[in-house]
C-alpha cells in the first residue's frame, strides 16, 4: 500500500490500530511532504520498529512520468500506474505561479462527443495515492512547488467523489500538500447531486462546470449526461451551491465552429448567467483527428467575448498553452494507447 494513500487521520487510526501512537502520523508526514524523505530507514526520529512496520506494510512510490511533452507556457506528463493503466496531467506556468490539472480516473465514462478521454471510456478510478501522487510526481520532477491545483485532465471527478474528497483533505492539509482551499478547483459536467454534496461539504474549494452549451439542444447532442441531468437543474445546484458557500462558479465553454458559438448562442448564455456569481471561461478547442468538431476561429471567439461583455457577463478566453502539444485532455494517452482503442 502506498503511503500518498491516506489522509492524516487515516494514517493516525491506521498506526494506532496496528500498535504505534498518534503522534507518529505527523512524524511520517513531515518526512515525507517537507522534507520529501523517500526511504523510511532515513526518518531518524521513528522508533526501528515502526520502521520495519513502514518497510514491511508500505511504500513510497508515485506514479512514474514516462513522457513528458514541453511548450514555453504548459508541460504535458504521461504517467504510468502501477497497473500499467496510463493518465496525463498537465503543469501551467501562469503570473500567479504554477498551476497543475490533474486526472481523477483512467479514462471517462461520461462521453463528451468533444473529447479523446471519453472516446477511450472509463477503466476506473484513480485511487487516493493516484492522486496525490501526480502533485508529489510532478513537483519533484520540476523540483517546484505546485502553487493550485485543477482537477480537470480525464474522467469526472464526482465519479470518483469520496477519493475526491480524501484528495481534497490531503491538498489543502498545512502539513500536507498544503493548498489553500481557494486554489484548488472541482471541474465537473454536471452531476447534479453531487454539486449539492459538494456544496454541503462547505470546504472553500472552487467549482467548475463544463457547460459548453447555452440551451438542452445544443448540449443533447454533444454531452450525453445532458439526457441525465438538464441546464436548468444544473443552475438550481449551482445557485444552491452560491448560496451556501457564496463562492464564484466558473463556467467552462470550449468553442466548437458552427455547434455552440453563434451571436445568438452567446445571447442566450448571458441571459443563462446573468448576474450571478459566476463567470465564463471561454475554450479554443483544441482539434483531433478523431473527431469532425473544429475550433472556432479567432473573429467568432472574439464576438462571442464581446456579447457576454456587453451583457456584463465576466468572461475570459483562455490562453492556448498547448501549442505543438497532445493539448487536449486525453490526447497523449489516446496516442499511447491506440492499439487499445475499441
Ligand atoms: S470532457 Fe471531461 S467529462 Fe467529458 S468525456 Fe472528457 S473527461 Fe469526461
Amino acid at each position: 500500500m502506498s503511503i500518498y494513500n491516506f489522509t492524516q487521520k487515516e494514517l493516525e487510526n491506521y498506526l494506532i490500530e496496528n500498535g504505534f501512537k498518534k503522534y507518529n502520523a505527523i512524524q511520517i508526514i513531515e518526512w515525507l511532504y517537507e522534507k520529501k524523505e523517500k526511504d523510511f530507514n532515513k526518518m531518524t526520529n521513528l522508533s526501528k520498529k515502526l520502521i520495519s512496520f513502514c518497510i514491511e506494510k508500505i511504500d513510497i512510490n508515485t506514479p512514474k512520468i514516462i513522457k513528458v511533452e514541453k511548450s514555453p507556457l504548459a508541460n504535458k506528463y504521461l504517467l504510468e500506474l502501477k497497473d500499467n493503466n496510463k493518465i496525463e496531467c498537465v503543469l501551467m506556468n501562469h503570473d500567479y505561479g504554477y498551476s497543475l490539472c490533474v486526472s481523477s480516473q483512467v479514462g471517462c465514462n461520461m462521453g463528451c462527443s468533444f473529447c479523446e478521454s471519453g472516446r477511450l471510456k472509463k477503466v476506473r478510478d484513480l485511487a487516493l495515492d493516484e492522486l496525490v501522487g501526480q502533485v508529489i510526481a510532478v513537483s519533484n520532477y520540476e523540483n517546484i512547488r505546485i502553487d493550485s491545483i485543477v482537477v480537470m485532465g480525464i474522467g469526472e471527478p464526482f465519479d470518483n467523489f469520496e477519493n475526491i474528497k480524501r484528495f481534497i483533505s490531503v491538498v489543502t492539509n498545512n502539513k500536507m500538500i498544503n493548498i489553500g482551499q481557494r486554489h484548488l478547483t472541482i471541474s465537473t459536467c454536471g452531476l447534479v447531486p453531487k454539486i449539492y454534496e459538494f456544496a454541503d461539504l462547505e470546504t472553500g474549494v472552487n467549482l467548475a462546470i463544463s457547460l459548453h452549451a447555452p440551451n438542452n439542444d445544443i448540449r443533447d447532442k454533444i454531452m450525453k449526461i445532458n439526457h441525465a441531468y438538464k441546464i436548468e437543474e444544473i443552475m438550481k445546484a449551482l445557485d444552491y451551491y452560491i448560496d451556501k458557500t457564496n463562492r464564484r462558479v466558473t463556467i467552462e465553454y470550449v468553442m466548437l465552429a458552427g455547434i455552440n458559438d453563434s451571436d445568438e448562442c452567446a445571447r442566450e448564455l448571458s441571459r443563462l448567467v446573468g448576474n450571478k456569481l459566476m463567470y465564463v471561461n471561454l475554450i479554443p478547442y483544441n482539434e483531433t483527428s478523431n473527431f469532425d468538431m473544429k475550433r472556432s476561429n479567432d473573429f467568432k471567439i472574439k464576438s462571442f467575448y464581446d456579447i457576454l461583455k456587453s451583457n456584463n457577463i465576466n468572461v475570459t478566453i483562455r490562453k492556448e498553452m498547448g501549442g505543438n502539444l497532445s493539448a487536449a485532455c486525453g490526447q497523449l494517452r489516446a496516442r499511447e494507447e491506440g492499439s487499445e482503442i475499441c
